[in-house]
């Protein structure tokens, strides 16, 4: 595992942070036993930085790990937590929110703390509540070590929040497709400049760049002459650049941690070719020009008040595109009812409450109209009623043998 130095605190944090928010699951809740034995596993093998959430997995997450890394484990990492902009309206409710969390996690200090999600919006909320002396305060109590945000505004926004505080670090979305969205490469570098380190999130653009290999971009790789798998050429690419501190990745299954592991082996900063990079920017292109709907899969939209399973429906939308798949049966078969209740995208009625939470910022009403629009012919509704019509009838059957 290599380590890379945190300027402003001297800590080396393994240049593969874990992610809280993807833990694997059994009937809706985090399956402990396996994801205990995950996270082990790969503190064992050098992973030292544990990042979590207030309401990661409906808020067991933070609980999970506080469980899972008793017995010295949670000595061996630096746990990082997130005080959310949606629930504080007062300094008394981050006062309780930092309670719950020490409790959860089962700790005296949160290593790294941050302000959840920053944009202008949130940003604004956290000044009103006069949040640059509440860290200030935190910190000197002991109770945080390390002050920090993730962010999700634009790159003026970015540097507003920057230039405000002397935080030890940020956290910012960046991988292939998003260089110079959000805080981007700028982003990057201005905070590095600064002796901030940066941490990055959606490495793989919620597994986009690791599960949906367009036909183009598979032939690109397969033809040049190192060989690498999509989520490593991803990986490496955001280690090549020096600013970058840590990579978190939210694994589920074990080959995934075993494989982020492998990659995290001995990549150092500048080590890719001009040849490398521009194989990287190829890529990058063929992406853009045919993912419809820049969805992560983060789930931080749900749930839906009307039952629209928000991410599928773009999951479904953008594969179509990228893997030039025929996904109409298969939306149908997921979203449609056959499986318990229909979440298809024209159940969505505009109530807009789905709109504040989304990180990417998508016009998630309208954008579900272009889904329903491509994916929902006129043809599938009726198809659809006929089909659960007919599974009902079997399950009925079933039950009375
Ligand atoms: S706008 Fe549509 S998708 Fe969003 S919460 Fe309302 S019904 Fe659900
Ligand atoms: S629509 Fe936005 S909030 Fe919902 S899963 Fe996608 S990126 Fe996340």
């Amino acid at each position: 595992m290599q380590y890379r130095k945190v300027e402003k605190s001297g800590d080396r944090i393994s240049i593969l942070g874990y992610g809280g928010m993807r833990f694997p699951t059994k009937g809706g809740l985090i399956d402990e036993e396996k994801a205990r034995t995950q996270l082990r596993h790969a503190i064992d093998q050098g992973v030292n930085y544990i990042d979590t959430a207030y309401f990661y997995h409906g808020g067991q997450s933070e609980t999970f790990i506080g469980k899972a890394l008793k017995d010295g484990y949670m000595d061996k990492v630096h746990i990082a937590t997130k005080m959310p902009p949606w629930l504080v309206n007062s300094t008394l409710d981050m006062d309780r929110i930092i309670e719950t969390q020490l409790n959860r996690l089962q700790v005296e200090t949160i290593d790294y703390y941050l302000l959840h999600a920053l944009n202008r919006e949130n940003w604004e909320k956290f000044l009103s509540l006069d949040i640059l002396n509440y860290l200030t305060a935190l910190k000197a109590s002991g109770k945080i070590r390390n002050v920090g945000f993730s962010f999700h505004g634009d790159r003026e926004n970015f540097v507003e929040v920057i230039d405000a505080y002397d935080w030890d670090f940020c956290q910012i979305q960046y991988n292939i497709l998003d260089e110079n969205t959000q805080a981007g490469r700028f982003g990057l570098e201005y905070a590095a400049e600064k002796g901030i380190a940066v941490f990055i999130m959606e490495p793989l653009r919620g597994g986009t760049l690791a599960q949906k290999l367009p036909k183009q971009v598979k032939i690109l790789y397969d033809d040049f002459h190192i060989k690498r798998t999509p989520a490593e050429w991803a990986l490496k690419w955001i280690w090549n650049q020096p600013g970058v501190t840590m990579v978190l990745s939210g694994m589920t299954e074990d080959q995934h941690i075993e494989d982020n592991i492998a990659y995290a082996k001995d990549m150092l900063p500048n080590q890719f070719s001009t040849e490398e990079n521009a194989l990287i920017q190829e890529a990058k292109n063929i992406y853009l020009n045919l993912q419809r709907v820049p969805c992560t899969g983060c789930q931080y939209c749900m749930p839906c008040p009307f039952g629209v399973d928000i991410p599928r429906c773009f999951d479904l939308y953008n594969s179509k595109y990228l893997l030039n798949q025929k996904t109409g049966t298969f939306y149908w078969m997921q979203l449609g009812g056959m499986n318990g209740k229909p979440s298809h995208a024209s159940l969505c009625t505009k109530c807009g409450a789905c709109l504040e939470h989304c990180p990417q910022s998508i016009d998630i009403p309208s954008r579900l109209v272009d889904v329903a629009d491509d994916m929902e012919n006129f043809l599938m509704k009726p198809t659809m009623k006929i089909g659960n019509s007919v599974v009902k009838f079997y399950n009925k059957l079933k039950a009375l043998k």
